[in-house]
């Protein structure tokens, strides 16, 4: 078991995932026999053997789940929560904004899958592209038990965990209701997706994202850095100390993203579609495919949010283009 004592009362478990680098880790809290996680992992028994191994591990043969922080609804974060909260009667708390995605995602997914399919062809995906694509993601459900939250966030509370008072940073961007969690007194960062070492987070505008999330995430990133943080503990990765550089280099990263948008539709009326694959190449994969898409949109809607491009919009079609001053 992947267990390791990160500070006072507060460990970290390691649990595989089929995707990424194979590991996301989720954080045990606990206090007495009581055992609070930040995320639990995907719906998996060999994943949920492991929290409740985990569990007894630091809180001795007896140990039960308390509370259950969820970051943001995405498989790896979310997925073991059903068996959590039925099980092993764990408290599920979430922020609002997570909610209601859940439904149509993860219970009855064909009213989103054909208004995911509607999205693809507005912004240019070939027809005999849409119907693999809007359909790519109809297998993650396997991977989630949903639950019913005990407490639904806003975003700024207070919460215990363990032995901890944790404050809940509403961070949207990689997810509308995703959150980070800060503790003050010790300045350690609990990230979630928000801010990984190694890659940076998918921000995608989709039918269920917020309208403008490219913006909306780095936001987040700069009120993460204000809380000046000691060490972040993310997701994905190792944890690590350097908060500054890293929200630096993401901006950037994102800043000659857009550069390199805006250069390569130059005189041009582009779809999406088009600018991402010329951004992204034809990815093999259907799901890295159409996250090539709402990355290369949350960037184009970034730029006609500032002006730097214009967004043409009727039924059925938006296209891009250089504001005719700038032409
Ligand atoms: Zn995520
Ligand atoms: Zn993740």
């Amino acid at each position: 078991m992947e267990l390791t004592q990160l500070s006072s009362g507060v460990f970290e478990l390691r649990l595989p995932i089929p995707w990424e680098d194979g590991r996301v880790n989720c954080f045990l809290l606990p206090r007495g026999e009581e055992v609070d996680l930040i995320d639990c992992g995907m719906n998996g028994q060999e994943s949920l053997a492991l929290i409740r191994a985990g569990a007894r591990e630091v809180a001795g043969a007896k140990a039960k789940i308390g509370r259950l922080v969820v970051t943001h609804i995405h498989p790896d974060h979310y997925g073991g929560a059903g068996e959590l909260t039925e099980r092993d009667g764990a408290q599920l708390f979430l922020h609002r904004l997570e909610v209601p995605m859940v439904h149509p995602r993860y219970l009855e997914i064909e009213q989103l899958v054909q208004e995911v399919g509607y999205h693809l062809q507005v912004h240019g995906v070939p027809h005999a592209q849409v119907t693999e694509l809007k359909d790519a993601s109809r297998g993650i459900k396997q991977y989630v038990g949903v639950a019913a939250p005990a407490l639904q966030l806003d975003g700024s509370e207070t919460i215990e965990l363990g032995t901890r008072s944790l404050r809940v940073e509403w961070t949207p961007g990689h997810s509308p209701g995703h959150i980070c969690l800060f503790d003050r007194e010790s300045g350690l960062l609990f990230v979630g997706d928000q801010l990984l070492p190694d890659t940076s987070p998918n921000v995608g505008l989709h039918p269920q994202s917020t309208p403008d999330p490219l913006d909306d995430y780095l936001t987040g990133l700069r009120r993460l850095t204000a809380l000046k943080p000691r060490l972040i503990l993310p997701a994905h990765g190792r944890p690590f100390d350097s908060v500054l550089q890293r929200v630096s280099d993401l901006e950037a990263h994102h800043a000659r993203r857009k550069e390199q948008i805006l250069a390569l539709i130059g005189v041009e009326e582009l779809s999406a579609w088009a600018v991402a694959t010329r951004v992204w190449g034809r990815r093999a994969d259907l799901i890295d495919r159409r996250m090539a898409l709402q990355e290369g949109l949350a960037h184009l809607q970034s730029l006609s949010r500032e002006g730097r491009l214009e967004k043409l919009a009727e039924p059925g079609r938006v296209t891009w283009r250089r504001p005719s001053s700038g032409r």
